[in-house]
């Protein structure tokens, strides 16, 4: 494997091995974290990602439970299903896979999870809590990347971060955790005039667009660190990411591959987010 990778299933590894032995100790007190995972319709992609959550979760010890629903569901029964989980003393995580279909809300489903068991950490109280710096959940993805910045050794502080993408899950909770992180941090977006300038002078450039090998060596500094966030088909329908990976691996000091990179990473802190939100629970006295 090449020295500039940065390997997100070695890190993610070692973190799970790492949570499992907080699980173990947790349960040996008489706490299960709980975690409960709802899937609305027959999307192959949701189902794909509520799977793999569910096998991470058994693999350190967390019990998960899967509701689905079809794709027809009312958004008041999807609601009343997320009120019961937000009484059930055994569920300290609740996650809603989106998308979700038409008729259902995002932004109130999302709002009606009780923020104390918003593991994905998209609740705008969590949010706002993460901006401030307070205790909070933080979302999975951003999460991630800054563990692998950091378990590579990767200074932050004082360096130029520019992230590409500004979605509330990913490019903006981004941004705010290397600020706290004292990075210097530029946004770009679909409407970013002259990109390249700008992600020309990254020391640590972030990628998520969703759009397939679409950051080159052009768009690279010498000596950057490049995180690649975007999951894309290819036209050969082979996964890949936003960056094209054997373009930019030239400039890097040290990139994501894709797969391998970010994704192994965004499962491995829903597991940290639910155990830390068990042990919370419990040592307010409330963990079944
Ligand atoms: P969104 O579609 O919600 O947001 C995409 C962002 O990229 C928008 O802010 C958009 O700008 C911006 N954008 C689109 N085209 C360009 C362009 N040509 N130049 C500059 N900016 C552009 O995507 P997500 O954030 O949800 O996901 C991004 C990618 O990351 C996807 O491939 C997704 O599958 C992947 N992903 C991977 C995860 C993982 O665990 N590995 C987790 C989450 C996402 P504007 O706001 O102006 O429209």
């Amino acid at each position: 494997m090449s020295e500039k990778l940065i390997d997100g299933v070695a890190i993610g590894k070692e973190i799970r091995s790492e949570i499992k032995k907080n699980v173990s100790a947790l349960i040996e007190k008489g706490c299960t974290p709980g975690l409960a995972v709802i899937l609305v319709g027959d999307n192959p992609a949701s189902r794909t990602y509520v799977k793999n959550k569910q096998k991470s979760s058994a693999e350190v010890g967390i019990k998960s439970e899967l509701i689905e629903l079809p794709m027809t569901v009312s958004q008041q029964t999807l609601l009343d299903h997320i009120i019961q989980l937000n009484n059930d003393t055994s569920i300290h995580g609740i996650l809603v896979q989106l998308p979700l279909p038409k008729q259902i809300d995002e932004n109130i489903i999302i709002q009606s999870i009780d923020p104390e068991k918003d593991v994905d950490g998209f609740h705008p109280i969590n949010v706002g809590k993460m901006i401030i710096g307070q205790d909070s959940f933080l979302s999975c993805t951003p999460y991630g990347i800054i563990k692998l910045l950091e378990r590579t050794g990767t200074e932050m502080s004082g360096k130029h971060a520019v992230i590409v993408g500004r979605s509330n899950i990913v490019g903006k909770p981004m941004g705010q955790l290397l600020l706290q992180r004292d990075a210097t941090v530029t946004y770009c977006h679909s409407k970013t005039k002259n990109l390249s300038t700008l992600t020309k002078q990254a020391d640590i450039l972030i990628v998520a667009i969703g759009r397939a090998n679409y950051i080159t060596d052009e768009h690279v500094k010498e000596g950057a660190v490049v995180i690649d966030v975007g999951m894309n088909r290819d036209a050969n329908g082979k996964l890949c990411g936003d960056v094209d990976f054997s373009k930019a691996i030239e400039k890097a000091s040290a990139i994501t591959p894709v797969p391998g990179g970010v994704g192994p990473m965004t499962i491995t802190m829903l597991l940290k987010n639910t155990l830390h939100s068990a042990k919370k629970y419990y040592a307010q006295g409330s963990c079944k």
